[in-house]
This record gives structure tokens, C-alpha cells and sequence, in this order.
């Protein structure tokens, strides 16, 4: 069969990433003024990271004698199946796709794939011919030409990870993708090391979608770096975990075998980590192995807020103590806030935007709180979500009534939040070098 795989789709797409947030996607938007546009536009072009999943399914559809074309934005040539991975950001255009496609090709099957369709089919009624919920590889697997899969199907998690092949990018715009500034070496191409998170935090997507934590060998995952070293010349890699360090013995077997494998050699990788989950000793490992960059989550200073959202505060001392080292040692940080938790205030809010000054990552992303639809958050928050249009679903916008905030206020916040952290001297004389890279 051939198989069309959706990157970006032909004509009309927002120009949004698609594989964050859980897959659900993020749009940013800073504000109007003059700097807040600036901002927008240099986030939306520092980052190129391409759909983990279309490199597996490429793999698995390729291994079991399938012809597989990436639509990048071009009209797709007659295939047999159109695969679109849809997201919450940018679910009109995909809708409308999906549609023409159904219309124009009478003989062409549409699969979809991806968080939003899996929790919204109806949304997508009439215009697809089978929706997966759930990671996808076990349907994939067994697609023949004889054996398209129909409606709704709840896909199971792949149980071994180490079975899976490794992700094909032969077809892909390699030397596109990158993950600046956190990395600055390219090429650069993800690697997916475990799957889930043992943490519930209420607005996370990522324990609703990959559902139970797994996690591949250690051994596993240095034959991947191996593959896309040799295969592809890559000089760096984001773990794309939603949190690397889960497992810390296995975190720490990784990175033993990098530096053992001497695979740290003109390679650089980053990955997500809770900073209690880390100490100087693993910094200064990792920092061995290649490690240039984490992803943090903060979300806010106040841990009463936190504990409402089931997040489990992290002590701020240690919090800063870990960030001052990772800065000392010349690791980069990408710090994420959420603004708007359900307990926040103005002035809660504000002190958040002081403490992110105070640590003055590289990297500082100030989210409006979102209730993804399949999140707890979404259902603890129902009668109080009031957008009906799921492209507002940003991270951007707020989409459902605060109980202490306006939404006026929030836009507000969180505009002042991204200008005044990036447009400031301390940040310009800490980063210069970095930014201007
Ligand atoms: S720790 Fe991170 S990945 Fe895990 S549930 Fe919380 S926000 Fe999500």
C-alpha cells in the first residue's frame, strides 16, 4: 500500500508546534505590543522538532513492505491512506483537510492520530475512516492492504518498548529540525527513552495519553544515539521523555554507557527532569555525557498552589541551589511557569514572574493554565470552561472562568510576564552569548 503521513499539512496550517503539549500542540501568542510580537515570532522560529511518531510509523509501515510518503505541506500525490496526526491547535485546518481529501479522493483512506481525536472523535464525524486513541504502533503493525482498521480504536501501549524499530527519518527535513537555544548543535533529532509519567499533575496530558510508565533499557537507547549518529550525523538530541529522570538508576545506566561507548564525543543532548529528581553528583554526570540542557518544570512559587494542581512542590532551596549549578557549569534551562492555576492571584502570579527573574534561565515559558479535554483538570473544571473553540486551547488563552482573575488580567499577566523576563538586562548580559549564537 501506499501511505501518505501527514507532516504539515497542504495549503492553510497555523503556524503552530505540533508535537508538544502532550501531542495537543501549543500556539504561541505573547500579546500585541510591539515586543511581545517579537517574542512570538522569534519562539515560533527557533524551534523545529518533528513528529516523534511519523519516524516509528515510517519504520513499521516500511518494515512490513508499505510504500510511505511525508506530505510536507505539499498536495499528496494518490495514495491509498492519509494519515493526519491531529492536534487541539490547529484542528480546523486538519478538519478541513480531512474533508477535502474525503471528497475529492473517493478511494483514499483517512486514519487519525493523536491525543485530540482519540478524546474528540465527534468532532472529526464524517471525515475519517478510522481513529486510533492511543499511542498507534500496535494498529500499525498489523495495517495490510486487506486490513485497513475501521472507526474507533482503542490502541493498547506498546508494552516493550525495546521492540520497537527505531524511527526512520530518511524522508524527513533532517537538517530542518532543531532545538534551539537549548541545543545548538544540529543535526538534531529526537529520541524517545520512556513513555508516561508516575507523576499526575492535573493539567498534564501526558499520563493521560501514554497511560502507564515505561520505560526502554538502557542498552536500547545507546543503540538508537549509535543509529542516528552513524545513520544520520547528529550532533545532538531531546529526550523527548515527558520526565527523563523518572527512573534515576536507569537515567544514570544511560549516561554511564554514553561516556563508556565514548558517544559523548561531538554530541550534546537535553531532557526533562523535576529538580528533586537531580543532585550536584548527577549534574556533574550527565554533564559528562553530553548533557547541555534541561527542561524544568517550575510552574509557580507558591507550593499551596502547586499541591492543588497534584503537583508535588520541590523545595525551593534546592531548586535554586540546582539551577545556580546547572548554570555554573554551563547547562542551559528551559524553565516552564504556569500562570492562572486555579488557586493564583494577581499577586501570587506576580511573584512568580519574580522568583522566574530571579533563577534567569535561558529559557522561560509563561503558560496561561489549560484545561486539555481528557486531563483531570478538564474535568474538575467543566462547568467553568467557557470557549467553545478548541484552536483557542493555546496555552496562550485563557479558555475557562478564574475565580480570582479577569481574563483581561490574565492576558495581561502574562504578556508582562514574557516582555518584561526577555527584555531585560540582567537576562541580555547572562545570555547574550547564547542568544546571539
Ligand atoms: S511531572 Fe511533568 S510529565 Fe509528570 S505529570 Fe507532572 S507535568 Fe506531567
Amino acid at each position: 500500500m501506499k501511505i501518505g503521513l501527514v507532516e504539515r499539512l497542504p495549503g492553510k496550517s497555523n503556524d503552530v508546534g505540533k508535537d508538544q503539549m502532550g501531542g495537543y500542540g501549543i500556539n504561541t501568542q505573547v500579546g500585541n505590543s510591539i515586543f511581545a510580537r517579537i517574542l512570538t515570532i522569534t519562539k515560533k522560529r527557533k524551534r523545529r522538532i518533528p513528529f516523534l511518531i511519523l519516524g516509528y510509523l515510517t519504520s513499521i509501515l516500511q518494515n512490513n513492505g508499505h510504500e510511505v510518503i511525508i506530505i510536507n505541506g505539499n498536495e499528496p500525490q494518490e495514495v491509498d491512506l492519509i494519515i493526519i496526526p491531529t492536534t487541539i491547535v490547529d484542528c480546523k485546518n486538519e478538519l478541513k483537510f480531512a474533508k477535502r481529501i474525503k471528497k475529492e479522493r473517493k478511494k483514499t483512506k483517512i486514519g487519525l492520530i493523536g491525543p485530540f481525536a482519540g478524546v474528540k472523535p465527534d468532532y472529526y464525524e464524517g471525515c475519517y475512516d478510522f481513529i486510533v486513541s492511543g499511542e498507534p504502533e500496535n494498529v500499525f503493525f498489523s495495517i495490510t492492504d486487506k486490513k485497513i482498521p475501521e472507526g474507533y480504536i482503542v490502541s493498547k501501549p506498546v508494552k516493550d518498548l525495546d521492540s520497537l524499530p527505531f524511527p526512520d527519518w530518511d524522508k524527513f527535513q533532517v537538517n530542518k529540525f532543531s532545538y534551539k537555544p537549548i541545543l545548538t548543535k544540529k543535526p538534531m533529532l529526537p529520541i524517545l527513552t520512556s513513555r508516561g509519567c508516575v507523576y499526575k499533575c492535573d493539567y498534564c496530558a501526558y499520563p493521560v495519553y501514554y497511560k502507564t510508565y515505561r520505560k526502554r533499557s538502557p542498552e536500547n537507547v545507546i543503540s538508537e544515539i549509535k543509529y542516528i549518529k552513524k545513520k544520520y550525523n547528529a550532533k545532538s538530541s531531546i529526550f523527548r521523555d515527558p520526565l527523563f529522570t523518572c527512573d534515576r538508576k536507569r537515567a544514570k545506566k544511560i549516561a554511564e554507557l554514553i561516556i563508556k561507548e565514548q558517544l559523548n564525543n561531538d554530541f550534546e543532548w537535553a531532557c526533562e527532569t523535576r529538580l528533586d529528581l537531580i543532585d550536584e553528583k548527577t549534574i556533574d554526570f550527565f554533564y559528562e555525557a553530553g548533557l547541555r540542557g534541561f527542561n524544568v518544570g517550575i510552574e509557580s512559587i507558591e507550593p499551596e498552589i502547586l499541591k492543588n494542581a497534584d503537583r508535588i512542590p520541590i523545595n525551593i532551596a534546592h531548586q535554586n541551589k540546582m539551577i545556580e549549578y546547572c548554570h555554573k557549569k554551563g547547562i542551559n534551562i528551559a524553565a516552564f511557569y504556569v500562570l492562572g492555576l486555579e488557586k493564583d492571584t494577581e499577586e501570587s502570579i506576580k511573584k512568580t514572574i519574580s522568583y522566574a527573574k530571579k533563577l534567569n534561565t535561558l529559557v522561560a515559558q509563561f503558560h496561561i493554565n489549560t484545561p486539555l479535554p481528557g486531563t483531570p483538570l478538564f474535568e474538575k473544571l467543566k462547568n467553568d470552561i467557557y470557549e467553545k473553540d478548541w484552536e483557542k486551547f493555546t496555552f496562550f488563552n485563557p479558555v475557562f472562568k478564574h475565580k480570582n482573575l479577569s481574563n483581561k488580567k490574565l492576558l495581561e499577566l502574562k504578556e508582562k510576564a514574557w516582555v518584561s523576563y526577555y527584555f531585560r538586562f540582567k537576562y541580555f548580559i547572562k545570555h547574550y552569548k547564547t542568544i546571539l549564537s
